[in-house]
């Protein structure tokens, strides 16, 4: 899957604000070190259309979830939640590079739009580069992980995410160089 030249630039997607009120302050020391990677449609949309952002946000909301960012099938960005804050996306969990636990402590959660037959965009992927580079630069990130890798028995979310893809498209930029991945990175 190429990704243009044109949305590998840093910067190049666009960010709106849609705050959600289902978050908390992080519990005082936390250091942001990680970044949670989800999928997610809208099983019973409203207005019809599964994947839009809106109905996204709506089916978070009615279960009282959140996330920090949602990026859409297009590639735009969505953020509901500050980085600063705890937003509730994880459940319980279990990071399978160092053990701990309750990963909504420490990470920021990103939602891809999708499904369980379909493959991501291209454009979510460059979207979701450019947002980790981004956070990078905000955050000394040291670990990459699905809702899958954290919570195996709970998850099968990111689905269809191709590691492999997104793992080469980090290294090429040197500023999450220091970043761990999954090992399993053809899930
Ligand atoms: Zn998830």
């Amino acid at each position: 899957m190429k990704i243009s030249a044109e949305s590998e630039q840093q910067g190049s997607y666009s960010i709106e604000c849609h705050p959600s009120v289902h978050c908390e302050e992080r519990p005082s020391g936390s250091v942001i070190d990680t970044i949670i990677i989800h999928s997610m449609h809208h099983p019973s949309p409203s207005g019809g259309d599964r994947f839009a952002l809106s109905e996204c946000k709506a089916c978070l909301d009615s279960v009282e979830l959140s996330v920090h960012y949602l990026i859409a099938r297009d590639g735009a960005v969505w953020n509901l939640v500050p980085e600063e804050k705890k937003a509730w996306h994880a459940g319980e969990s279990l990071l399978p590079s160092d053990g701990r636990t309750a990963a909504n402590d420490f990470s920021i959660g990103i939602e891809l739009v999708g499904s369980e037959e379909l493959p991501l965009e291209a454009a979510q992927y460059a979207s979701l580069v450019a947002l980790c580079r981004d956070i990078g630069t905000r955050h000394q990130i040291t670990g990459i992980f699905g809702h899958n890798h954290i919570a195996p028995t709970r998850k099968t979310d990111p689905w269809n995410f191709d590691w492999s893809l997104f793992a080469s498209e980090l290294a090429r930029d040197n500023s999450l160089k220091e970043v761990t991945l999954p090992k399993d990175t053809t899930c």
